[in-house]
């Protein structure tokens, strides 16, 4: 047999550090579209920035490879599975700021398109019927009809290998995409919000008389 990466004392670190927020040898065909996937040796649910920091840091200092994980509409896992830690973004909320909409990066991108037709903002049309989460749309650059999830894109938070959260503004991201995409993928973790800018607000065309 392979000899594992994540050692059983690295599944106890982890179960020392986050207790409940860890799953060991958690089986990962429910996450996957396709239903595919064998077991990860550490998987966490995640709903806020500070949880992926942290377990990210602890990752890096126990040498560990990290995946993230939206819906998974993208993927297809591995029966052999995953001999590392699993995060799955479930960081949710989507609300008006500013002149965009900030999302989390968990939350459902069908969500934000039709949170952004309730609002009267629009801009997100491209992205109807386009499965997955925001945070997944955002590291695909996902688009259709000419227009894409990164033109819109104002800023999104990161967290990076040694668990420091930051915002990166979406020209800087422009130049990560591809370099996270191809080169690194597993560095730079697009975490939490993101923040669309609106399109023309719709004007009003009906005038009562
Ligand atoms: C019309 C149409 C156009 C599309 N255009 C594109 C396209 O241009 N490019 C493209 O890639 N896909 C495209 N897709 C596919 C679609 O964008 C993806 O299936 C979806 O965005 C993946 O989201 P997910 O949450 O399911 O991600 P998953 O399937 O869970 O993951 C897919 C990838 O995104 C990463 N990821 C997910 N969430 C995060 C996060 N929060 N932070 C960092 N990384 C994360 C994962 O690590 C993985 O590498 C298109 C689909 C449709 C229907």
């Amino acid at each position: 047999m392979e000899k594992l990466l994540v050692t059983d004392k690295i599944q106890e670190t982890f179960k020392r550090h986050f207790d409940d927020l860890v799953k060991l040898d958690h089986p990962l065909n429910g996450y996957c579209t396709f239903g595919t996937g064998g077991k990860a040796r550490v998987f966490a649910e995640v709903g806020s920035a500070r949880q992926i920091a942290d377990l990210v840091k602890v990752a890096g200092e126990t040498g560990v490879n990290v995946f993230m994980l939206g819906g998974g509409s993208n993927l297809l896992i591995s029966d052999q599975g995953y001999d590392g830690l699993i995060i799955r973004n479930t960081i949710k909320g989507l609300e008006i700021q500013g002149e965009g909409i900030l999302s989390g990066a968990g939350e459902d991108l069908q969500s934000m398109v039709d949170f952004a037709a309730e609002s009267g903002l629009s801009g997100l049309e491209f992205a109807t019927g386009i499965y997955g989460t925001v945070g997944g749309a955002i590291f695909g650059n996902a688009g259709a009809y000419g227009s894409e999830t990164g033109g819109l894109l104002e800023w999104a938070e990161l967290v990076d290998r040694q668990g420091s959260i930051r915002i990166e503004k979406s020209r800087l991201l422009r130049v990560l995409l591809p370099v996270v995409k191809i080169k690194d993928h597993g560095r730079i973790h697009y975490e939490s919000q993101i923040c669309t800018k609106n399109g023309q607000k719709r004007s009003d065309s009906h005038q009562d008389a």
